[in-house]
């Protein structure tokens, strides 16, 4: 009650605004995932790795867009990209230069994806997926697991599958090889698709064991289902995402958020045989159309990101980064025998307030979300701008020195809170 009545006295100008926006949106609210009580921060600007809300509070962003934001704010080299496309044009109503360069670039990277289309999000790349998975094989199933999120009407966390497209979905257990393939033999017969995350991302950043998807990948196999690779959040582990870390190909991956240059964007692919199903050409060719799926701006970013900014080495040193950070974060709750755990994957990292070990949702379910809401509210106090629940995605701006001030607001944090942990 004190940390919100805190964030209340700080941020006047953000509950104007929330109330303003309420008499339009529900809630003053066009993305569910932002609400947070009492009511969310207005951001007014952004800058490198830094942002200001409409009160004028500076905060270091850690929370990277939910991953899109890979770039940090205005980075000169998508800026000369953005301007370029400008001024030439957009809404051309025709195939431009940008597409193919960057559906190259995404092949080139993901040598399981033969052949790649786009789309606006990594919500309709995940649609498009199992759509395709459905024609290809004339099944209808699609296994998913507990504490999935393929989007904001593709989610299967909470307790209870809050999915609001009709699909006869099955829910697995999440990293627990043995349960996963005994379902998959259990319904092969009807499976089309196995969609999984190689890290729950918003349920929490649990990686995947590799043993776990390997078990996924020969169980498909027996079966015939289609295994898709949801990379929306973890393509950014290496050049070539998570499944050339592990070494694991799935025979579809969806991709979004900061390929696109931290402009709308998603994108499915696999193999030829299956993408070939979309060939214009052939007279049974599967729909997907799309106002926007090769819009201007998005084709013109993506493509200077992943040519000038993102490169391997790049990608290789954020990840190397994030892992030295989350084992610091981990390492300041354990000396101080609280009960937190920090879990993830290089850039990627969400705290949970148990003693752990965490491998699967279930691990995290005692989680109690009022010490969530505690750590964001006074670390926005603090001058650092999390997710709510905590994540942490860092982008390419976000330097040793804002590292080393969190990682210290951190441990300082757990020694003003400790009492209530
Ligand atoms: N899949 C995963 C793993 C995600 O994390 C997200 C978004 O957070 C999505 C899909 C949906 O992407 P979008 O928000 O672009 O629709």
């Amino acid at each position: 009650a004190e940390a919100r009545e805190a964030y209340v006295a700080r941020n006047p100008a953000s509950l104007a605004a929330h109330v303003e926006a309420a008499a339009s949106l529900p809630g003053g609210n066009t993305r569910t995932v932002l609400f947070h009580g009492p009511f969310p921060l207005l951001m007014a600007r952004g800058k490198g790795c830094r942002l200001w809300d409409a009160d004028g509070h500076g905060y270091v962003d850690l929370l990277g867009e939910y991953t899109a934001g890979l770039y940090g704010h205005s980075h000169p080299v998508i800026r000369a990209a953005l301007d370029r496309a400008l001024d030439r044009g957009w809404n051309m109503g025709g195939h431009g230069a940008m597409e193919a360069r960057l559906a190259r670039l995404v092949c080139a990277r993901f040598p399981s994806v033969e052949l790649v289309r786009f789309t606006n999000s990594g919500t309709e790349a995940n649609l498009m997926a199992i759509a395709t998975a459905v024609a290809a094989t004339g099944r209808r199933k699609v296994m998913v697991f507990d504490g999935a999120y393929h989007g904001g009407v593709l989610y299967f966390g909470g307790g209870g599958s809050t999915v609001n497209v009709p699909h006869d979905w099955v829910v697995a257990p999440y990293n627990d090889a043995a349960g996963a393939a005994a379902l998959i033999e259990e319904h092969a017969e009807d499976l089309a698709c196995v969609l999984v995350e190689p890290m729950l991302g918003s349920g929490g950043c649990i990686p995947a064991e590799p043993t776990f998807l390997q078990a996924l990948r020969d169980a498909a196999d027996r079966a015939g289902a289609v295994l898709v690779f949801d990379e929306v959040m973890t393509s950014r582990m290496s050049a070539g995402g998570q499944q050339a870390r592990l070494g694991i190909a799935p025979d579809m991956t969806t991709l979004g958020k900061y390929i696109g240059g931290g402009m709308s964007f998603g994108a499915f692919g696999g193999k030829r045989a299956l993408m070939e199903l979309y060939d214009p050409r052939r007279p049974d060719a599967l729909p997907h159309a799309g106002t926007f799926n090769n819009n201007v701006l998005t084709m013109h970013a993506g493509v200077a990101g992943l040519e000038e900014v993102f490169t391997a080495e790049a990608a290789d040193r954020l990840f190397n980064r994030g892992e030295a950070l989350r084992a610091r974060l981990d390492a300041a709750a354990a000396e101080r025998g609280a009960p937190v755990r920090w879990t993830g994957l290089g850039s990627l990292m969400a705290p949970h307030f148990v003693r752990g070990p965490v491998r699967r949702p279930a691990d995290v379910a005692d989680d109690d979300p009022r010490l969530r809401e505690l750590l964001f509210l006074d670390m926005l106090g603090r001058g650092f701008y999390l997710a709510k629940r905590g994540m942490v995605a860092l982008s390419l701006e976000v330097g040793a020195a804002e590292r080393d001030g969190f990682a210290a607001a951190f441990a300082d944090w757990l020694d003003a809170r400790g009492r209530l942990l």
